[in-house]
C-alpha cells in the first residue's frame, strides 16, 4: 500500500454522523496533514453549515433535497443536491481519499463513484462490504484502489497483517463487547425498551449501529464485511465476547502465534489510521495505562441471545445475495423499532423471514443486488401492515 502524500484532499461522506464529526476532529488536530475538500450528509443543513465555515470545503452535498435548498441560503460554496450530489461530491476534484461514513446502504453508490475514481476509501459504511463485498473488491482491484477500514476490529487486523504473508493467517478473531444485554435474563428479553437498547456500555455511536450493537447484528456484518475485506472464509473468522472493548481483534497465524492490537475504545484511532497508513501520526488520544491492573476477559457467544448473529454466518453459508437480503431486512427492522412499531425479539424475527421468503439465488451483479435490496425491505416493510 502507498503511502498519500500530504496535504490530504480528504472528503467525508456523512460528515454529521459520529465517525464524520470524530473525523473532523482529526482534520481540526491536523490542519497541515488534511485539507477538507468536500462534506456531504444526509440531512442535517445546521450543523454542516457550521462544518463549512471551520473547515472551508469546495463543495458540499446533501441528500435530503429540502434540506440543501436550506442549506444553500446558509452558506458560500457550493451545495450539491440528493444521492446524485453525494455521489458528485464522492467524485470532487482534487480528493485523495473519501471516509465513507453514511449509514446503511445508501453508501454503497457514493463508495462505487469514489473507487472509480481511483481514491483511496476510509471504509467505515460496513454496509457497503456487506452487500457488494465481492463486487466492491473487483472494483477496487481494477482501479488500484486500497481500501482501509475504518472499523476499530478490521481496523485491529490490518494493523496485525502488516508485513506479515496472507499464506500465513490461520484464523481472525473479532472481539464483541456483548452489547448491554450480555446478562440480561433471556426470558425478559420480550419486554427490553428502547432506551435499554440504545444505552451502549462502552461505544458512544449512533443510533442504528448502537441497536446492532445490543442484537450482535453489527458483528454479524463485521463478519461479512472481514471475509470480504480480507478475503477469508467464514469457517475461519471466529467471534469471541469481550465486555471490556480493549482488545480490538487478532489474528492467528499458522505457527501458533496470534497478533492483537489494543487501546482504549475511541474510533479516532482506526479512522485516523485509515488516513495515515502505513504512517502513524502522533496524537493525544488516551492510551492503557500498564502499571494499573486490567481484567481481560472473554467468553463464547450464546447463540440463543444473539440469533443475528448465527443469521449473518447463515447468510454467508447462503451465498450469492443472502447478505444484500440480510443486511436490508435488518435496516428496516432497526428502523421499525426505533419508531416503537416492533418489538426487540421481532428484529431476528422478521430477518429469517426475510432471508426464507426473499430469493436471493444468482443475484451476482450490482443492479441484482440493488433490486435485491429493495425486494427485501418491501417484504419486511408489508410484513408488520
Ligand atoms: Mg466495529
Amino acid at each position: 500500500m502507498d503511502s498519500i502524500t500530504l496535504p490530504i484532499n480528504l472528503i467525508i461522506l456523512g460528515s454529521t454522523g459520529s465517525i464524520g464529526t470524530q473525523t473532523l476532529e482529526i482534520a481540526r488536530a491536523h490542519p497541515e496533514k488534511i485539507r477538507i475538500r468536500g462534506l456531504a450528509a444526509g440531512s442535517n443543513a445546521e450543523l454542516l453549515a457550521r462544518q463549512v465555515a471551520e473547515f472551508n470545503p469546495d463543495v458540499v452535498a446533501l441528500a435530503s433535497v429540502e434540506a440543501a435548498d436550506r442549506l444553500a441560503g446558509m452558506v458560500s460554496c457550493r451545495v450539491l443536491r440528493g444521492v446524485e450530489g453525494v455521489m458528485e461530491v464522492a467524485g470532487h476534484e482534487p480528493g485523495d481519499c473519501v471516509v465513507t461514513a453514511m449509514v446503511g446502504a445508501a453508501g454503497l453508490m457514493p463508495t462505487i463513484a469514489a473507487i472509480e475514481q481511483g481514491r483511496r476509501i476510509a471504509l467505515a459504511n460496513k454496509e457497503t462490504m456487506v452487500v457488494a463485498g465481492d463486487l466492491i473488491n473487483a472494483l477496487a482491484r481494477k482501479h488500484g484502489v486500497d481500501i482501509l477500514p475504518v472499523d476499530s476490529e478490521h481496523s485491529a487486523i490490518y494493523q496485525c497483517l502488516v508485513g506479515e504473508p496472507r499464506s500465513a493467517i490461520r484464523k481472525l478473531v473479532l472481539t464483541a463487547s456483548g452489547g448491554p444485554f450480555r446478562n440480561r435474563p433471556l426470558s425478559s428479553f420480550d419486554s427490553i425498551t428502547l432506551e435499554e437498547a440504545l444505552a451502549h456500555p462502552n461505544w458512544d455511536m449512533g443510533p442504528k449501529i448502537t441497536i446492532d450493537s445490543a442484537t450482535m447484528m453489527n458483528k454479524g456484518l463485521e463478519v461479512i464485511e472481514a471475509r470480504w475485506l480480507f478475503d477469508i472464509p467464514a469457517e475461519r473468522i471466529d467471534v469471541t465476547i469481550h465486555p471490556q472493548s480493549i482488545l480490538h481483534s487478532m489474528v492467528e497465524f499458522t505457527d501458533g502465534s496470534t497478533k492483537a492490537q489494543l487501546g482504549p475504545p475511541d474510533m479516532k484511532v482506526p479512522i485516523q489510521y485509515a488516513l495515515s497508513a502505513p504512517e502513524r501520526w502522533p496524537s493525544d488520544f488516551p492510551v492503557l495505562n500498564w502499571a494499573s491492573s486490567h481484567a481481560l476477559s472473554f467468553d463464547e457467544p450464546d447463540p440463543l441471545r444473539y440469533p443475528c448473529l448465527a443469521l449473518a454466518f447463515e447468510a454467508l453459508r447462503m451465498g450469492d445475495g443472502a447478505a444484500t437480503v440480510l443486511n436490508a431486512a435488518n435496516e428496516v427492522a432497526v428502523g421499525l423499532f426505533l419508531e416503537r412499531r416492533i418489538a426487540f425479539a421481532d428484529i431476528p424475527r422478521m430477518i429469517e423471514g426475510a432471508l426464507t421468503a426473499v430469493s436471493s439465488k444468482g443475484a451476482h451483479t450490482l443492479e441484482a443486488r440493488v433490486d435485491l435490496d429493495r425486494e427485501a425491505r418491501q417484504w419486511v416493510a408489508e410484513s408488520v401492515r
